[in-house]
């Protein structure tokens, strides 16, 4: 815990912090990869030229990297909490990130690989660990410990927002390279904020787990060699020595992530020493972990097929100003600021009345939302195929209900598994949060590259199928939700 007595909003000084150095974090993340299938399937002979990739194999390798970035995480928690601790691992990693972007700055086709690669491990080490940090900023019944996750979540969408212009205006309007240099800059600018404001931190998380010296020179040397034959399967597949279509990579790696999120959960469940109660909590987060899955898989075609929806049938010339693509992904970052007040506040009302939804429910409303905002985009597909370019509004609606479905679902699963999650675990479990995501994002990029390969016409299937897994699984959600219903004191302090 900080020892600072000054506050931010009433917060732990160290959450400024954190607050700055995610926001330009998630600028660069999300400013790159909202140019990223733009500027793979841009034509070769474009202006700003693109790199003339099918949708499908481009939409592919966007899913590998959404799920690259995200599944180092769970590296990057174990890392941090058994030998870098998350202060350093935070460092370590903004400093690769920026590495990264400013690779993909450099106007050569083979700066691609490298600089996607430099942002995924960076972000493995930066993005589950700096949440921990939050988590750790208070003490285990801090009563603002949830809104502390909220304002930190508004740092998340501040930096989308700036990301989205400036990244997505210079890439589309100037050239994609300068894109992803502003990326690079931005995410500089996050670095130096970090290390000049660190000490604000002050412990928390700045020590790696307590073990004895020589067991962690074990795990030090285990960790090396981990990394070095990764680095070595990295190699080999970047320099194309082994060969592999983009599409079949990415499905093999859904299966490999559903496999490691699957045996993670066992060990934890019934090797790991846990007792009954964090057993249970186990449960309740797996059951949060496969909702969420499903939920990205939705959420993470903005950056695939919603981004090629929008350059190829959507209209986006505002009184005479051609709007750059990307730009339409910047209303869901507007939606989550001016909604995640009301939603805090309605479940804080909720709560006040004993009738707080368990977290499960909540995740239930989130995957239903997600549904209604693809029942949108079946709409949306019917209306272009009579007449395309067609209004923004339907985007606009879709990325509303997909907002919706993000208050009700991703802010509090943050917070969900900083509590729930057994003690020592709680790096590597942020991981296994961000897991979640990784799976989410294969899949976006799986069934997005599906859903526009063919145009218009393969696109509703898809998105019928999407709606029928989502409320699938949200009904199961709402069956199991019973058997997690929380105990009245649990349920007072949650979402306050
Ligand atoms: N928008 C949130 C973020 O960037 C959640 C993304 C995710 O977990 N897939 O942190």
């Amino acid at each position: 815990m900080t020892s600072s007595n000054a506050d931010f909003f009433g917060h732990p000084m160290g959450l400024r912090t954190l607050f700055l150095t995610e926001m330009w974090e998630r600028m660069s993340y999300y400013g790159m990869r909202a140019l990223l299938v733009l500027y793979m399937t841009g034509a070769v002979s474009a202006a700003n030229a693109g790199l003339g990739m099918s949708q499908l194999e481009a939409q592919a390798i966007y899913g590998i990297y959404v799920g690259m970035v995200y599944f180092l995480a769970v590296p990057g928690g174990w890392l941090a909490d058994n030998l870098l601790g998350h202060q350093r691992a935070v460092l370590y990693g903004a400093v690769v990130i920026a590495l990264g972007h400013l690779t993909l700055a450099v106007p050569i086709e083979s700066s691609l690989f490298l600089g996607l690669g430099l942002v995924a491990i960076g972000t493995g080490l930066l993005k589950s660990n700096i949440s921990t940090i939050v988590g750790k900023l208070y003490a285990d019944d801090d009563p603002r410990r949830d809104a502390g996750f909220t304002i930190f979540y508004m740092s998340i969408n501040i930096g989308s927002m700036v990301g989205f212009g400036i990244c997505g205006y210079l890439g589309e309007k100037v050239g994609w390279h300068w894109g992803f240099g502003a990326a690079g800059v931005g995410m500089t600018l996050g670095v130096l904020q970090y290390v000049r404001s660190r000490h604000l931190l002050g412990d928390a998380g700045l020590k790696p787990n307590v073990m004895p010296e020589e067991r962690r020179s074990r795990l030090n040397r285990w960790a090396m060699l981990v990394g070095l034959l990764t680095a070595v399967v990295v190699l080999l597949f970047g320099s194309g020595v082994i060969e592999v279509k983009a599409s079949v990579f990415a499905e093999n790696f859904a299966y490999f992530l559903t496999t490691i999120a699957g045996l993670y959960f066992l060990y934890l469940y019934a090797f790991a020493g846990l007792s009954a109660a964090e057993r249970k909590n186990v449960l309740l987060l797996f059951l949060l972990f496969i909702a969420a899955a499903a939920f990205w898989s939705g959420f993470d075609q903005s950056g695939g097929s919603l981004n090629l929806f929008a350059r190829d049938y959507t209209d986006l010339n505002f009184m005479g100003f051609d709007m750059p693509v990307s730009w339409v992904q910047f209303f869901n970052p507007i939606y989550v600021v001016l909604f995640a007040p009301l939603f805090a506040a309605f479940w804080a009302f909720l709560g006040r009345r004993n009738l707080d939804p368990s977290l499960p429910l909540k995740f239930a409303l989130g995957l239903v939302f997600m549904g209604l905002s693809f029942l949108v985009m079946l709409l949306a597909v019917g209306v272009a195929l009579e007449s395309a370019p067609i209004g923004l509004q339907w985007l606009l609606i879709t990325y509303l209900l997909q907002t919706f479905g993000e208050l009700a679902l991703s802010p509090i699963g943050l917070s969900a598994f900083s509590r729930y999650s057994p003690k020592r675990y709680v790096g590597q479990m942020f991981g296994l949060w961000f897991l979640a995501s990784a799976i989410g994002g294969v899949l976006a990029g799986l069934l997005g590259g599906e859903a526009t390969d063919g145009g218009l016409q393969s696109m509703s299937p898809i998105f019928s199928y999407m709606i029928q897994y989502y409320v699938g699984i949200a009904v199961l959600l709402v069956i199991l939700a019973y058997f997690f219903r929380q105990k009245p004191d649990e349920r007072r302090s949650e979402g306050e």
